[in-house]
């Protein structure tokens, strides 16, 4: 195989494993949010995630979904497993041609880090981010 055949393809699941993002390519944009309702949604103390262009990923098993309006009014659909709960994707309603992906979801320590640190009013005391953030 030549190099340029060589694209690199992450898969993410739930818990369960029943629901799936099969993703190829790298992430356009991989961040943290400190935001309460992240917290509150991953129950951590802030996300981690990844946005990819739509046509690289391709979703699978069966989900059940959550709108939440962001502070901006923008409407965030969040796509989750109804047996174990885990979020798998969720899509920005004004960023149509992204979809995320929360970074545990593909359950690999290697994967590329986050460059954004968001709404880190929020962040805890206690959470230091990397300079190269
Ligand atoms: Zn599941
Ligand atoms: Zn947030």
């Amino acid at each position: 195989m030549s190099t340029r055949d060589e694209i690199s393809r992450r898969s993410a699941s739930c818990s369960c494993g029943q629901l799936k993002a099969e993703v190829s390519g790298d992430p356009v944009r991989v961040s943290v949010c400190h935001c309460l309702a992240c917290q509150r949604r991953t129950g951590s103390a802030f996300g981690a995630q990844a946005r990819f262009l739509r046509e690289f990923v391709i979703l699978s098993g069966e989900s059940s979904e959550w709108v939440r309006t962001g502070d901006e009014g923008s409407k965030i659909t969040y796509r989750f497993c109804p047996t174990c709960g885990a979020t798998v994707s969720y899509t920005i309603d004004d960023q149509p041609d992204r979809i995320a992906i929360p970074l545990g979801a593909f359950a690999d320590p290697s994967f590329p880090a986050p460059v954004f640190s968001v709404y880190e009013s929020r962040k805890h005391v206690w959470v230091v981010m990397p300079e190269s953030i």
